[in-house]
């Protein structure tokens, strides 16, 4: 069974979750690599803090001492304007100081911030594809049902 712990970026703290937990559900975006035979389930939802991301410090421990066997770092990461700069330090960190897995995304990349993305520099000044190229490669019709 996964136990996911879930970091969201700081700027979307006010998000309800409702595309994360939807993708959960639908095995999509940073889900997908999950079986739908397998059970999921969500035990521990923070933002990092606010930037640098402080909070990453701390909450993975409680996470994992609330059993979560895998940490997902929030797709708002990826597609904010401009996107986390700290994303492989968070997943570097919890990897190694908590020796829990960390997957890059949550829910899909919403149609619209791909269409917005390729006009931006950011991606690839940030390298996002080498962390998030199975967010990019999903199907539009998927990307685009997440708008
Ligand atoms: S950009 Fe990164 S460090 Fe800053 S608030 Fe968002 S997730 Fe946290």
């Amino acid at each position: 069974m996964k136990k996911v712990g879930i970091i969201i970026c700081d700027r979307y703290r006010n998000c309800g979750g409702g595309k994360c937990l939807r993708a959960m559900r639908e095995r999509k975006g940073g889900f997908a690599i999950y079986s739908t035979q397998e059970p999921v389930e969500v035990v521990g939802y923070s933002s990092c803090g606010g930037c640098p991301g402080g909070n990453v410090e701390y909450v993975p421990e409680e996470m994992k001492k609330n059993g979560a066997n895998v940490i997902h770092l929030a797709t708002g990461m990826v597609v904010g304007y401009p996107p986390c700069p700290n994303i492989r330090n968070f997943k570097k960190y919890i990897e190694t100081q908590f020796g829990l897995p960390v997957v890059v995304g949550t829910h899909p990349i919403p149609q619209k911030y791909m269409e917005a993305h390729e006009k931006l520099p950011f991606w690839t000044e940030h390298k996002m594809a080498e962390i998030a190229r199975h967010l990019m490669e999903e199907p539009e019709e998927v990307k685009t049902a997440y708008n």
